[in-house]
């Protein structure tokens, strides 16, 4: 088992803040009272230099259920990444974009920005909505790969936190999982969860306060659940076992 290694994962998604300016049916952050916080500038940072010195090349992104334009210091942390040489992607509704704030993003070192549009009708209505979009914002002036998603479509019920759609499948999954394996998710108070849909940190495998980011995808609790879910062992996790998600044939 300590002898089973695995490449460093190539997306990280840290969490500045713990506020969205949305309440979507299909998100668990809806139904939950947390509290409105943001990560300390700090831990930021020290993830950040964690990753830098230990040789991260992938990309980063700052959300995880909080919409990253609801955080007044999202430039400066770009900025900071720029500095340290290091790529990101950002996810957003859209809803706080500005042609300004567009424009500024295009100064840093994003690679992918992707778009997800609520409230659209029908498939026709969410097409003319997102021309509507790249054509205001100049989404598609810029070095980024752009990508627009229709927002929530596919979405299943997060690991049984909503009731989103019925449940078609007989529960517990008995596949392997492909979300564990190139991408990790910190929470806002720097809990390394299992998966972008463990909004409890129900299954967290460290917290980059007092760990490194590097050394906690290493551990043996992230060892083992790789193992597990490569087997489709989802019944050993009480999240998994509710999942339906991420599902690959074993
Ligand atoms: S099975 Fe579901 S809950 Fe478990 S790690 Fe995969 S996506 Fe997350």
């Amino acid at each position: 088992m300590s002898n089973y290694s695995y490449p460093l994962f190539d997306r990280i998604s840290i969490e500045c803040n713990s506020y969205c300016n949305r309440d979507c049916s299909f998100c668990t952050r809806t139904y939950d009272n947390r509290e409105k916080v943001r990560m300390p500038l700090s831990l930021i940072y020290k993830v950040l230099k964690d990753l830098n010195e230990g040789g991260f090349k992938g990309l980063i992104s700052f959300h995880f259920y909080n919409e990253i334009f609801t955080d007044n210091r999202i430039f400066e942390i770009f900025e900071k990444c720029k500095e340290l040489g290091l790529n990101n992607y950002l996810v957003t509704n859209g809803d706080l974009l500005t042609k300004e704030k567009v424009k500024k993003l295009s100064r840093y070192n994003i690679r992918e920005f992707t778009l997800s549009l609520y409230d659209s009708k029908d498939r026709e209505d969410f097409e003319e909505r997102a021309q509507q979009y790249i054509e205001h914002y100049q989404l598609d002036a810029y070095g980024w790969e752009l990508i627009i998603l229709n927002g929530g479509e596919g979405f299943t019920n997060r690991a049984g936190y909503v009731d989103h759609v019925e449940e078609k499948v007989k529960l517990p999954v008995k596949s392997s999982c492909s979300k564990i394996v190139k991408k990790v998710d910190v929470r806002y108070d720097g809990e390394v969860v299992m998966c972008c849909l463990d909004y409890y940190g129900l299954h967290s495998i460290g917290n980059i306060n007092n760990q490194n980011i590097i050394d906690i995808w290493h551990s043996e609790k992230k060892r083992h659940q790789l193992i597990d879910l490569a087997k489709g062992n989802r019944y050993k996790y009480e999240l998994c076992s509710r999942c339906s998600d991420y599902m690959i044939d074993v």
